[in-house]
């Protein structure tokens, strides 16, 4: 139709978004959609009073757009609307009967839902939705007006434009918070199945994840990096900015394989990773770590062994897959799309040099007083992170 213009709407949680920071987080939000649309054509992005609009200049791909978009937390839904170009009320009742011609499978139960934003226009919503219900009825076959669940709504929404949709076309969003509304945390990011799992809830909360990776090579070889790498990418994909740092960690694991009795290794290198993510978190300005540890999934994850870890940093430590079932964590790996790739057979530097028997029940007060041994260990992580490698997504 004339004057008319295929647009996305976009709807947020608005509860999420009261009080004085929202225009913080709506543009954050904002920068997260840009970010996900990057490579989908000439497009802009603006604010409707509590809607986010995306417009093409040329090249729209709704079906690419859409999902892209979704998956952003905080977002509640995206659908395909039309922009009328102006508020004239017999153009609004053209549009909105093309749209029922084209979207309303008859015979149905139907109603119009108006929500009119602008004040400035005329009539009031249900005013609107009366006469444009009206208008239908008169010119379609089959529609009966059923207000309490029927089985079309078509949805008016008067803003600064004016915009025609039904509920049929709306697309859930994974609910959650605006990315990075909550602070930032660090996450120790493997190549397993589990770190990406515990990154994207602690995402869904909104925590801005920085992600690093401990890599040994030459025993961990580049392909378990271009793993990680892959998982940060599918990652960065829910929501506003995500950096990965790989963290040369060869020469901490050969000093502490080195200075540790074999059974205790595991413990040493995971407590070495804690003191590193929480030197990072300080550059960072992160609140707290977020790890993919799962209570009694192996020999390493006892609650023994997690309790080795305390003191290993002061921050607060995020475990959100610390209490879910193994197939709970991988039904969310493979909805978040990690799955396929965390099971590439390229293992990560923990599970080198494993000893045949690790500690069940190892011993804070003894892991501690060898950790504190290791005079070397501090400027060791000092270059660890100096050398570290950084990339943006
Ligand atoms: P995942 O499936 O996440 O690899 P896992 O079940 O293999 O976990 P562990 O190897 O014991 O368990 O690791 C526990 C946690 O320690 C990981 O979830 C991750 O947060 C962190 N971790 C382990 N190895 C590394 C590494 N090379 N780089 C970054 N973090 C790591
Ligand atoms: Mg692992």
């Amino acid at each position: 139709m004339e004057n008319t213009k295929e647009v996305l709407i976009i709807k947020y949680g608005e509860i999420a978004l009261r009080g004085k920071n929202r225009y913080i987080y709506e543009n954050m939000l904002i920068d997260a959609v840009r970010k996900n649309l990057t490579g989908c054509g000439d497009f802009w992005v603006h604010k409707e009073q509590g809607r986010f609009v995306v417009e093409w200049n040329s090249g729209a791909d709704f079906g690419r757009a859409i999902p892209l978009v979704a998956r952003i937390f905080g977002i509640t839904s995206v659908c395909v609307a039309i922009k009328l170009a102006g508020q004239d009320f017999d153009d609004i009742k053209d549009v909105a009967l093309a749209y029922a011609r084209q979207h309303c499978k008859t015979p149905t139960t139907f109603k119009v839902d108006t929500r009119r934003a602008n004040k400035q226009f005329p009539l009031r919503s249900d005013e609107t939705s009366g006469l444009v219900g009206e208008h239908l009825l008169n010119n379609m076959e089959g529609l009966k007006v059923k207000l309490s669940a029927p089985e079309f709504t078509l949805k008016i929404e008067i803003r600064n434009s004016v915009y025609i949709y039904s509920t049929d076309v709306e697309v859930k969003g994974l609910g959650g918070l605006p990315p990075g509304s909550a602070g930032r945390g660090v996450l120790l990011l493997s190549g397993g199945i589990d770190s990406p799992v515990a990154g994207w809830l602690a995402a869904k909360r909104g925590i801005g994840l920085t992600a690093v990776y401990f890599h040994s090579p030459p025993y961990t070889s580049e392909r378990a990096k271009e793993k990680v790498v892959d998982l940060a990418r599918q990652l960065s994909q829910f929501g506003g900015k995500f950096k990965l740092m790989v963290v040369p960690f060869t020469d901490i694991q050969l000093k502490l394989v080195d200075r540790t009795p074999p059974e205790k290794i595991t413990i040493m290198l995971k407590r070495s990773m804690l003191r590193i993510a929480e030197k990072v978190a300080a550059k960072e300005k992160a609140l707290a770590l977020v790890t993919g540890d799962s209570v009694g999934q192996v020999a390493s994850q006892t609650l023994h062994s997690l309790h080795a870890m305390t003191g290993a940093a002061n921050l607060p430590i995020l475990r959100p897959v610390a209490c879910f079932d193994k197939h709970e964590i991988i039904a969310i790996a493979q909805k978040i799309e990690t799955f396929d790739i965390s099971i590439r057979p390229y293992d990560d530097c923990c599970t080198l040099f494993l000893p045949k028997h690790p500690e069940t029940k190892p011993k804070l007060s003894i892991i501690q007083s060898i950790e504190g041994s290791i005079n070397e260990l501090d400027g060791l992580m000092e270059r660890a992170i100096t050398e570290s490698e950084i990339i943006k997504f």
